[in-house]
C-alpha cells in the first residue's frame, strides 16, 4: 500500500494537513457557518428555469468572462461598482487562490492575523506562498498600529484581513485597513465573507476601493445567500486586478450552470437575504443565553458565535454530537464555535448547553 509519504510530493507540502472541518450529517449542523435556511421555493423555481435554459447550450463552453454574472454582482454590491470591478470564481476560496497565484507564489509571502480562517494559510501553502502570522491585540482586535508594525516587520507581498473575522466574529475598523494599505505598496485583501451579517449601516471595505488599486474585497454567496453548495465567490477591486487574475485562472473556470444559477439567484437578492435578519437575531439569542449560562461569547458581526469559558471543549463537542448536534472545536483552548441556525435548531443547541451546566 502506498501512503502519501511514499509519493514524490513537493517538499513544502510534506506533513501538511488538508482542510478538515468534519462533514458529518446529523440532525442539527451548526459547524461550518452555512446558512441553515433553505432558499425560498419561488426563487428555487426560477433558478431551475435558468439552469434548464443553460443546459440547452451546454455543448458549448461557458462565457469565459461571465459578463451577465458580473453585472448582477456589481448591481448587488452597489457602491458605484461596474462589471469591470468584479471577478468571480468557484467559491471565494478559489478567488483567494487566484490572488495568491498571481501576487504570491514561491519566494513571496502573505501576512495574516490568527486565529483566522484556516483556508488562508492552506491556500498559501498550496500556492507555495510563505504564510507569515502576526499577533492580534487583546480581544482579537487589530489596531492600525498593530497592522502597520506587522507590515513593517515582515514586508509581505500580500496582507490578508478577515472582516468580520472567522472564527472569532470580530469586526475590523476601516482605519486599520487604510493604515495597512498606506504602509505597503503590495496587495491588501479584505475577506468579507460575512459582511451581510454586520449591523445595518456598518461600513464595508468596499467604501475604500476608490483610489486604492491594490485593495481587494472578497465576498461569497455561500453564507448570507444560502448558496454554499453552488460555489460562487467574487471580488471587487480595480479592473487591473481582474486582468491579473485572467493570467492564472483556468479558461472557462465558471461553468454555465454555476453562472445561470447565480444570475437567477442575484435577481432575487432581497428574498435570498430575507433570512439574514432572522439569523442575526438567533445569533444574538445565542450570545445572550450563553452569557446567562456562564460562558463568555465574544462580540460577533457574523452568523456564528465563538464562546469561551468551556472547561473541556472536546467533551462538550462530543456530548452535543451524541444528541445529533454538531458545532466546531477549533482547538482554541477553552473555546467552541457555533453557527446560528433556524429558531428551532438554535433552541435545541441552547437547551443542550443548558442541560450541561
Ligand atoms: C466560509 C468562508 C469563506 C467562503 O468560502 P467559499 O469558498 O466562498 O464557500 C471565505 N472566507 C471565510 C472567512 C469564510 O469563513
Amino acid at each position: 500500500m502506498t501512503s502519501l509519504e511514499d509519493l514524490p510530493i513537493r517538499d513544502d507540502l510534506r506533513g501538511k494537513s488538508p482542510y478538515g472541518a468534519p462533514q458529518k450529517h446529523v440532525r442539527i449542523e451548526l459547524n461550518v457557518n452555512e446558512n441553515t435556511h433553505p432558499i425560498p421555493e419561488p426563487v428555487a423555481r426560477d433558478i431551475i428555469e435558468s439552469l434548464a435554459r443553460a443546459i440547452l447550450t451546454i455543448n458549448r463552453y461557458p462565457d469565459r468572462e461571465f459578463s451577465q454574472l458580473r453585472d448582477g454582482l456589481a448591481d448587488y454590491l452597489g457602491h458605484g461598482l461596474t462589471r469591470d470591478n468584479i471577478w468571480a470564481a468557484n467559491g471565494s476560496n478559489e478567488i483567494l487562490q487566484q490572488i495568491m497565484q498571481a501576487f504570491g507564489g514561491p519566494g513571496r509571502s502573505i501576512l495574516g492575523f490568527p486565529p483566522t480562517y484556516s483556508m488562508h494559510s492552506i491556500i498559501a501553502s498550496g500556492t507555495g506562498t510563505a504564510w507569515v502570522s502576526a499577533e492580534r491585540d487583546a480581544d482579537f482586535e487589530i489596531s492600525p498600529c498593530t497592522a502597520v508594525a506587522a507590515i513593517r516587520e515582515h514586508d509581505p507581498d500580500i496582507v490578508i484581513f478577515c472582516s468580520p473575522n472567522n472564527p472569532t466574529g470580530t469586526p475590523l475598523s476601516l482605519e486599520t485597513i487604510e493604515a495597512a494599505y498606506d504602509a505597503t505598496d503590495k496587495i491588501v485583501i479584505v475577506d468579507e465573507a460575512y459582511a451581510e451579517f454586520a449591523p445595518a449601516g456598518a461600513p464595508s471595505a468596499l467604501t475604500l476601493l476608490p483610489g486604492r488599486p491594490r485593495l481587494i474585497v472578497s465576498r461569497t454567496m455561500s453564507k448570507a445567500f444560502a448558496f454554499a453548495g453552488a460555489r460562487l465567490g467574487y471580488l471587487a477591486a480595480d479592473p487591473a486586478i481582474a486582468d491579473a487574475l485572467r493570467l492564472v485562472r483556468l479558461p472557462y473556470h465558471l461553468s454555465s450552470l454555476t453562472q445561470a444559477a447565480a444570475v437567477a439567484a442575484l435577481q432575487h437578492s432581497a428574498e435570498m437575504l430575507a433570512m439574514v435578519d432572522d439569523i442575526a437575531r438567533e445569533r444574538d439569542r445565542i450570545v445572550d443565553r450563553l452569557t446567562e449560562l456562564g460562558y463568555h461569547p465574544w462580540p460577533t458581526w457574523s452568523n456564528f458565535v465563538l464562546f469561551g469559558g468551556v472547561e473541556n471543549p472536546s467533551e462538550v463537542f462530543e456530548t452535543l454530537l451524541e444528541q445529533g448536534i454538531i458545532i466546531r472545536d477549533l482547538g482554541i483552548p477553552g473555546h467552541l464555535r457555533v453557527s446560528a441556525g433556524t429558531h428551532a435548531e438554535t433552541t435545541a443547541f441552547l437547551e443542550a448547553m443548558a442541560a450541561l451546566s
